[in-house]
């Protein structure tokens, strides 16, 4: 960037924006604008609520401006809109940190201390961070009715999730399942399909182990015999998950595959042919090749059968205890042995051939994966812990028998979302929405909303295809309190649909609750009678998924069941603004159920998710990396405007990568729009009448150039502002204040701006209408700088303008967007000449650069070969083309070249005349520097001194009068001449001699 000079202690992000804060609460702005477009055509936005548990980080930035910039924008644009923030409140998220707070290790520590003390120490959580974040969104610039935020734990949000429940129950979608479900450990609760993320796998090094399980007999064995011709042969089997050994009943081999027999020491292993080479010793030998599906029935002995546990469960399916049995699907040839060991008590895909196969369910672990009873010496143990137990046991067991080997084996395996511990799985009761009815209409839900980035549908798409039913249920404390109630005695259900209903229905311990918030523990008190043979029944003990609360603010928020009247002005919302990885499966998703499910129809026009935002080194953020960034602290170094600026301008639907260099970068970049507003301040400052009407009367080419670009950006913006393309209008902003303003029209238009330019007064005129509406244009996005620029330009206007008609609004944010397309004055053939001029002066400078002409070296004429340049004729822009490049004279050829190419040819040749110009404006621009180092005003006269040889000497005599002109000097002196004690010097080179400069003012 040329010519530019970054003042960056001139201006303070952080300070003026803390000033600006206190403008608009003492003039309550914000008030103002709500008043100002009340009544108005609507615009409805729904805030996702942001999880109350932490102070927020810089991604919460990223969000937080996407809608401020939006509901700003609208709001000039005249819509009447919904200004409510929304924090959710409940779930796992807040019970892991309030552990954490307490020292608690599960859930054990919960029940000690008190369910009732738990659940109102979350509360606090809530209470305290939806405060912190309310004060951090403010100084972020966010305009919302903070009076008025909402809080999914309400109860009026409980109630609403009660009736979409009861919906769900009238329309046979809600039962009670009996699955494997992924577990969490630590946590005691399943952890829905919804929940485990791609980042939620991680690579994690588990021991691996070989094991051998012997043939008995084909046939159960009545005998007890092995069946003949499988002696003293087993099956090699291999698992990742030790613990789960206890709980096998079955092997799964694949029908079509080869298998091999292999033996040594006269002992025979049964395991994948082609997989054998790698897991065996050299001494074992291939005595067979026999496919998959020989195998199946056969039975085998297993080394945890003498446990009580396992004998129950072949009992009772003494049928298909301990079977091998056939699947295409399960079996790999890629890892293991190709004989795969299955626990329908510990594993999905076991539980799915289980339900098959009719295989018995063993169940080992507790909720916390400690063993049952019933296992002998493991009973108590921790399963996932300890994995030693088994491996110790069976090295031991009947000599080693059953024991192969041990090997290291790194995979991607999932975690839990909120403590990280590794997942197990379990075979649990839980409740369930059914996705088969409603996965059509969410597919035709989906197809119609607009989806930004476009491969949202897609994404959504997919999960909509693909998801298992809806698992709502938690074993957990803090939480929407399931409204099910459940007859021990009958095994009916019903869902309770409303707080009203309850208390019909209540037979007992209606008081106890009365007063509560519906959470546990209060609302367990209720009893209600079972329709079906009177029974006192129970709520269910579990809570709610969280998605469920923040799915129904469509309706809870905004007056679905107080005054539909309302609601239905608002609904369907025009756009929400969520991060999307992960919502697609959640509240994405959860939006999209909730309102098939209430109205048949889809909650929301636009969906406008973004990605994650990085690091600088494009790492993701974890407080635990140490790369997080706090929202206070790049606040507070850097300001939010230029955060928000970089938020502005990502494309969302990649990856943002942030951190303070990047802050720097960005606040570089805003300054050089701020050194503009300063220059039109200086020049301002002391007086000047803006006479809209003058503007148009300029005839100067820069002028009606960027007019030109002013109401072009502003269309630009507009029309990308309503497509939610953020960041090309961004784009656009930032090109025209660097590129065209600052860099081309100051730089070109600089002298006007002078005493005694005679046209000043158009060039004010012309720049303080382009930097008014400029103002306006970039209030959405950096509302603070806006309006100190604003309030700049008000000053400058106002103190000289008594004129009440043109009483400009308070705040730029009372200003409407500006509307250029009346009375446009767009040039778009000024515009493309102007583009062809600068791409001919970057050529042009390009060329002097490879032939190391200096710019101030004039030059007497460039030859330029084209066919297509239209400018060949415009006199004004040919003229700026010489000032830039310091050529006297542009010739255009006609033997042009037949390409679209543009040929110059610059002639070099230096005459005398041109060489002492060179010299003469060199000198020139020395002295200036001086005068501007000095601190000397433009009006300032002074005294100059040189020291030089005679050649030099004699040029500047003989362009004396020209210096005198161009820089106030009262007169100038050479060498001995005068011995006046002159105040600043400077050593200079020029034309590759040295020269003294000594400037004094008179
Ligand atoms: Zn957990
Ligand atoms: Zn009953």
């Amino acid at each position: 960037m040329r010519n530019i000079q970054i003042y960056k202690n001139m201006f303070n992000f952080p300070e003026n924006e803390q000033k600006i804060l206190k403008f608009w609460e003492k003039n309550k702005i914000f008030e103002k604008l709500r008043e100002k477009n009340q009544g108005k055509p609507r615009w409805s936005f729904l805030d996702g609520p942001i999880t109350a548990n932490n102070p927020m980080g810089v991604h919460h930035a990223w969000g937080r401006s996407y809608k401020d910039l939006l509901q700003r924008y609208k709001a000039m644009k005249g819509f009447d809109q919904r200004y409510q923030n929304g924090f959710d409140c409940q779930g796992l998220w807040v019970e892991v940190e309030v552990e954490k707070e307490l020292g608690f290790k599960n859930k054990k520590d919960i029940e000690k201390y008190g369910i009732d003390k738990f659940v109102e120490k979350c509360k606090e959580r809530v209470k305290k961070y939806s405060e912190i974040q309310t004060k951090q969104s403010i100084r972020l610039g966010q305009w919302m009715d903070w009076e008025n935020s909402y809080y999914t734990m309400s109860d009026e949000n409980n109630y609403a999730i009660w009736h979409f429940l009861k919906k769900c129950w009238e329309q046979g979608l809600l039962y009670k399942g009996r699955d494997s479900v992924p577990w969490c450990p630590r946590c005691g609760t399943a952890i829905s399909q919804h929940e485990i993320l791609t980042e939620e796998y991680k690579l994690i090094i588990h021991r691996a182990i070989y094991f051998k399980l012997p043939i008995l007999s084909k046939g159960f064995s009545s005998q007890g015999g092995p069946a003949s011709g499988w002696e003293k042969t087993s099956f090699l089997v291999w698992t990742t998950t030790p613990w789960t050994i206890p709980a096998n009943v079955a092997l799964v081999v694949n029908p079509d595959f080869d298998y091999g027999i292999f033996e040594a020491d006269g002992k025979r292993l049964i395991l994948l042919k082609n997989l054998a080479k790698n897991i065996l010793g050299k001494e074992f030998k291939l005595k067979k090749t026999i496919k998959g599906k020989t195998l199946k029935g056969l039975k085998y002995q297993g080394p945890f059968d003498d446990l009580e546990r396992v004998k129950t469960a072949r009992d009772e399916k003494a049928e298909t205890f301990h079977t091998v049995v056939l699947d295409k699907d399960l079996v790999t040839e890629t890892e293991g042995t190709g004989i795969v060991h299955t626990a329908p008590g510990a594993g999905e895909e076991d539980f799915e051939i289980g339900k098959r196969e009719n295989l018995a369910v063993i169940d080992v672990i507790d909720e916390s994966a400690f063993y049952l009873d019933k296992m002998n010496e493991f009973s108590g143990k921790s399963a996932k812990e300890n994995p030693e137990i088994i491996f110790d046991y069976l090295k031991e067991y009947k000599e080693g028998e059953f024991f192969y080997k041990l090997e290291d084996y790194e995979h991607r395996y999932p975690t839990c979302w909120r403590c990280k511990q590794e997942l197990v799985w379990r075979v649990v009761d839980e409740w369930y929405v059914s996705m088969e009815k409603i996965r059509e209409p969410l597919v035709n839900i989906a197809k119609k909303i607009n989806w930004i980035p476009e491969f949202g549908l897609d994404r959504e798409l997919d999960w909509l295809k693909n998801m298992q039913d809806w698992l709502i249920s938690k074993k957990r404390y803090w939480g929407l309190a399931l409204p099910i109630f459940e007859c021990e005695k009958c095994k009916n259900f019903e869902v309770i649909g409303s707080k009203e209903e309850l208390q019909k229905r209540a037979i007992d311990g209606w008081e106890d609750f009365e007063g509560h918030s519906p959470h546990k523990p209060w609302i367990d008190s209720v009893k209600i009678k079972c329709k079906k043979c009177g029974e006192a029944v129970s709520r269910i003990k579990d809570v709610g998924n969280p998605w469920l609360d923040a799915g129904i603010v469509p309706f809870s928020t905004m007056g679905y069941f107080s005054e539909k009247n309302q609601w239905k002005k608002w609904f369907p919302v025009e756009l929400v603004c969520e991060s999307f990885p992960g919502q697609f499966k959640n509240w994405f998703y959860s939006l999209l159920v909730m309102s098939a499910v209430l109205e048949e129809t889809g909650p929301v026009k636009t969906i406008f998710g973004y990605a994650t935002v990085h690091d600088e080194k494009d790492e993701p953020m974890h407080k635990s990396k140490g790369n997080a960034i706090w929202f206070d602290d790049a606040a507070e170094k850097s300001g939010v405007d230029p955060i928000r600026w970089i938020c502005a301008k990502q494309n969302p639907a990649e990856n943002l990568r942030f951190g303070y260099n990047i802050l720097d970068e960005a606040q570089k970049k805003l300054l050089v729009l701020y050194n503009v507003y300063s220059f039109f301040d200086t020049y301002t400052k002391g007086g000047k009448t803006f006479n809209e009407e003058s503007r148009l009367n300029s005839n100067n080419i820069l002028d009606k150039w960027i007019l030109s670009k002013i109401h072009h950006l502003a269309g630009v913006a507009e029309f990308n502002f309503d497509k939610y393309n953020i960041a090309k209008a961004v784009f656009a902003i930032e090109d025209f204040f660097i590129n065209d303003l600052s860099l081309w029209y100051i730089r070109r238009s600089r002298k006007r701006f002078h005493e005694n330019s005679p046209d000043k007064e158009e060039a004010i005129n012309t720049l303080y209408y382009v930097l008014l509406n400029f103002t306006k244009i970039i209030a959405p996005v950096m509302p603070f700088f806006a309006e100190e620029m604003y309030q700049t330009l008000c000053l400058n206007s106002k103190s000289q303008n008594p004129n009440p008609k043109s009483e400009m609004p308070e705040s730029v944010h009372l200003c409407d967007w500006p509307n250029l397309k009346e009375n446009s004055q767009t040039d778009l053939e000024l515009e493309e000449g102007m583009d062809e001029a600068r791409s001919l002066v970057n050529l042009i400078l390009a060329e002097r650069a490879s032939k190391f002409i200096k710019v101030r070296q004039p030059i007497a004429s460039v030859k330029i070969k084209s066919k297509n340049l239209k400018i060949k004729n415009k006199e004004e822009l040919l003229e700026l083309i010489k000032e830039e490049t310091n050529i006297k004279e542009i010739i255009f050829d006609s033997k042009s070249p037949a390409n679209e190419k543009i040929e110059l040819e610059l002639d070099t040749k230096i005459t005398k005349e041109l060489k002492e110009e060179g010299i003469t404006r060199e000198i020139i621009r020395h002295i200036q520097d001086m005068r501007k180092k000095a601190g000397l005003k433009p009006s300032d006269e002074i005294s100059v001194f040189f020291f030089s040889d005679e050649e030099l000497n004699k040029i500047l005599k003989d362009n004396k009068q020209q210096i005198l002109k161009e820089i106030k000097i009262k007169d100038f002196y050479f060498n001995q001449e005068t011995n006046i004690n002159f105040d600043f010097k400077k050593e200079a080179e020029v034309d590759d001699k040295k020269i003294l400069l000594s400037i004094k003012k008179q």
